[in-house]
């Protein structure tokens, strides 16, 4: 299975839940899956047919879902693949019909499927696995506005009953009984894997000015339960702000990064584990691996850079299953600088030079960018820094946090050459 997850589809290891239900379906078993939306369904139905050499039927509900899906089987390499729908031209379907056998992977609408025509071209196939993504809608949706989707149990009769995969990232228990009685499932494998944690509380607060944000942050760690997690995406801010704080509030503080060395990384998080710290303030490089039950909050003072990041990064609050806090301080802008900071690895110091330079004589941004040779997301960053970090000097701040970033990828690649 790794080696097929290697070759085919270039990923290094599972995602949770993923191998589970390949597992499952490989093993013959009619499944019910639920993992979140992103968590990567899709090689779920995907890895068995190569695992097994077989062809593969997906209903799926929406046409741009669809298209999306094909078009990233195809980018991978995977030409075997169709999509039956109302985008397909006339003579093209006569055409994919008539050599339905032939295709690896075939996908189809709930609407499609129930068409004398292709009926026919599907009783010349041999699917062993009928798939129905996004099934939700089976129960969503329900008879009344896509009937369709009630006769699939007929048709997956018709197909000779082959193994059936329901996907979906709706997980109640109505919906799972209705995919069950729609589908003709006596007694399905299900895996429900939810992101739900409903002893964690979710909050989001709108900040006005970047001081405001220090201001609530310090109110925090003198007012909310702790322990608990920073996250910043600047190592530097991680390590003035907790110093800052450790000594001004009377809290224990500590920072946390991949630019520490491994001595103190471990003391730090020892330190945290035995309650002897009530906060750290951390860069992504923590949390990975700790597991400490009672952390009550997980504040964000930067985005993530991520929506899984984000959800594994809270996921760390109230393991112990009581109640827990996640907040995000969020600043209009914060987007550009979390999901651009990338951008940074690519600017020169010559280009950032050139931009304050540049800046001085005008405020035009198409001027900078073209004076200074900069992209516009690059200019977007750029400008979010000399904006929020109020001083003269604000790109030696930029200087520090590219090659913290460098660093940090250095650090990964020492690291995954040492597991290797
Ligand atoms: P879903 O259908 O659950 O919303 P998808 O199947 O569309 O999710 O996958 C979401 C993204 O996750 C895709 O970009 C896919 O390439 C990626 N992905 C899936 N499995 C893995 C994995 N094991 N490792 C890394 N990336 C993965
Ligand atoms: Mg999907």
């Amino acid at each position: 299975m790794e080696e097929i997850l290697y070759r085919k589809f270039g990923f290094t290891s599972f995602r949770e839940g993923q191998k589970e239900i390949i597992e499952s379906v490989v093993s013959g078993k009619d499944t019910v899956a639920m993992l979140p939306t992103g968590s990567g369904k899709s090689l779920c139905y995907q890895m068995p047919s190569y695992l097994l050499n077989i062809q593969v039927l997906i209903v799926s509900p929406l046409l741009s879902l669809m298209q999306d899906q094909v078009e990233q089987i195809k980018y991978r390499g995977e030409k075997s693949v169709i999509a039956l729908n109302s985008f397909l031209p006339y003579k093209e379907k006569v055409q994919a019909l008539h050599n339905l056998r032939q295709f690896r992977f075939i996908f189809i609408s709930p609407e499609m499927l129930v068409l004398p025509e292709v009926k026919k071209a599907l009783a010349s196939c041999l699917i062993r696995l009928f798939v129905v993504d996004e099934a939700h809608c089976i129960s969503q949706w329900g008879p009344d506005f896509r009937p369709d989707y009630m006769l699939l149990g007929e048709v997956k009769k018709q197909l000779g009953s082959p193994v059936t995969l329901a996907l979906t990232a709706t997980a109640t228990q109505k919906i799972r009984s209705d995919i069950r009685t729609a589908l003709k499932l006596s007694s399905p494998a299900e895996w429900v894997y939810s992101v739900n944690r409903p002893n964690i509380a979710l909050n989001v607060k709108q900040i006005d000015s970047f001081q405001q944000k220090i201001e609530i942050l310090k109110e925090y760690m003198r007012t909310i339960s702790s322990p608990g997690i920073v996250y910043f995406s600047s190592k530097r801010l991680a390590d003035e702000l907790a110093a800052e704080m450790h000594q001004h509030l009377d809290r224990q503080i500590a920072s946390y990064h991949a630019g520490l060395d491994t001595e103190q990384r471990i003391l730090i998080q020892q330190q945290f584990l035995n309650d002897q710290l009530d906060w750290i303030f951390a860069t992504s490089a923590f949390g990975m691996g700790v597991n400490k039950e009672n952390i009550r909050t997980v504040i964000h003072f930067h985005m993530p850079s991520s929506m899984e990041s984000f959800v594994q990064e809270i996921g760390r609050a109230g393991r112990d299953g009581k109640k827990s806090v996640s907040i995000l301080l969020y600043l209009k802008g914060d987007e550009k600088i979390t999901g651009n900071l990338l951008e940074l690895e690519n600017l020169s110091l010559r280009q950032i030079n050139e931009y304050k330079k540049i800046r001085q004589e005008t405020v035009n941004q198409k001027v900078v960018e073209e004076k200074a040779g900069i992209s516009e997301i690059q200019y977007r960053v750029l400008n979010y820094f000399e904006k929020h970090e109020n001083h003269k000097n604000w790109e030696e701040n930029v200087f520090r946090l590219m090659s913290d970033r460098l660093r940090e990828r250095k650090e990964q690649l020492t690291q995954m050459t040492f597991y290797a």
